[in-house]
């Protein structure tokens, strides 16, 4: 009868070690460490089922150290949709992680700062690199993270990822006799190239293309000869072709038509400046219709609007 006794002495003195959390729903941590940088803000969706982005992306690296914001109990390990995902609960509200490789267990009492897990890249919002996905959920609703870090409101001047590049000093030429690459859509620019500043929180961001506003379903065209490399679909891209123009000049040429409803050519097609790769869409991460176009020049990106 002893034996089982133990048990039930200890399982309330475990509970009240546990908590009430210190602080339910203020005083955060950064989950990563040194200090990560904002690269994807807060963008709560309309409704339950619109898009936005519900929570913020924290710059890291594959393998980093992902820690617990506050004291709580972990609720949630496991996968969603192929990616890894921690839940902790802190009392009043819960924070959520992901990629998340674990190192943590469901029910596992955790501290402040403590380690929870390691970065993964599968499933990056930030893909090709990597991030944490932060949520915050308080009283069954998503709500801004960065309100309970420390010094979020920041203004942060340099991207993570490093400055954005430098368009080529001289342009290279000629292509096709104007010394210009062919305009993929006929629309205006939207959006140029080069660092953006979110209007709200003052993040910092490299948009590395140039978004022309032009309806669904316009035709994408190729803005020079080439072949198709890749067509498929980034979860940040949405559905994209790569166009790989061989040597211009000396340099390698690459461009490629993102966030497209299809794409009308295949990987290893031939394609001719003007020949139609795809079609104008929304997919990945993009609000409405337009079209994302980039070059890369020696495998960066450069400001399209310098070649065009
Ligand atoms: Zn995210
Ligand atoms: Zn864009």
């Amino acid at each position: 009868m002893k034996a089982l006794l133990v048990p039930l002495v200890t399982v309330p003195l475990t509970l009240s070690a546990i908590g009430p959390p210190a602080h339910a729903d203020t005083g955060w941590v950064w989950p990563l460490d040194p200090r990560p940088a904002v690269v994807e803000a807060f963008d709560p969706p309309v409704d339950d089922y619109g898009a936005g982005h519900r929570g913020v992306d924290l710059a890291g690296a594959t393998g980093d150290d992902v820690r617990a914001v506050a004291p709580g109990t972990v609720t949630f390990v496991g996968s969603i949709a192929g990616v890894g995902v921690i839940t902790i609960d802190h009392g009043d509200t819960d924070s959520t992680y992901q990629p998340v490789d674990a190192t943590v267990s469901r029910g596992d009492a955790v501290d402040a700062g403590e380690q929870i897990g390691t970065l993964l890249d599968v499933g990056s919002h930030c893909a090709p690199d990597a991030c944490l996905h932060l949520g915050r959920v308080l009283a069954d609703e998503y709500a801004d993270p960065l309100e309970l870090l420390p010094s979020s409101s920041a203004v942060r001047l340099v991207t993570p990822f490093g400055p954005p590049p430098e368009a080529p000093a001289t342009p290279i030429g000629p292509i096709d006799g104007d010394g210009r690459l062919a305009m993929p859509v006929e629309g205006p620019v939207t959006s140029p190239y080069g660092m953006r500043l979110h209007p709200i929180l003052g993040i910092w961001k490299l948009h590395d293309g140039t978004d022309f506003g032009v309806g669904c379903g316009t035709p994408v065209r190729s803005a020079e000869d080439g072949t198709v490399t890749q067509t498929y679909a980034d979860s940040a891209y949405g559905n994209r072709v790569i166009v790989d123009h061989g040597d211009i000049a000396g340099s390698a040429v690459t461009t490629s038509y993102n966030h497209l409803t299809s794409w009308a050519v295949s990987a290893g097609e031939a394609v001719r400046r003007g020949d139609v790769v795809g079609y104008v869409g929304s997919t990945g991460y993009s609000t409405a219709c337009h079209l994302h176009f980039m070059v890369e020049v020696n495998g960066s990106t450069v400001d399209p609007e310098t070649w065009l």
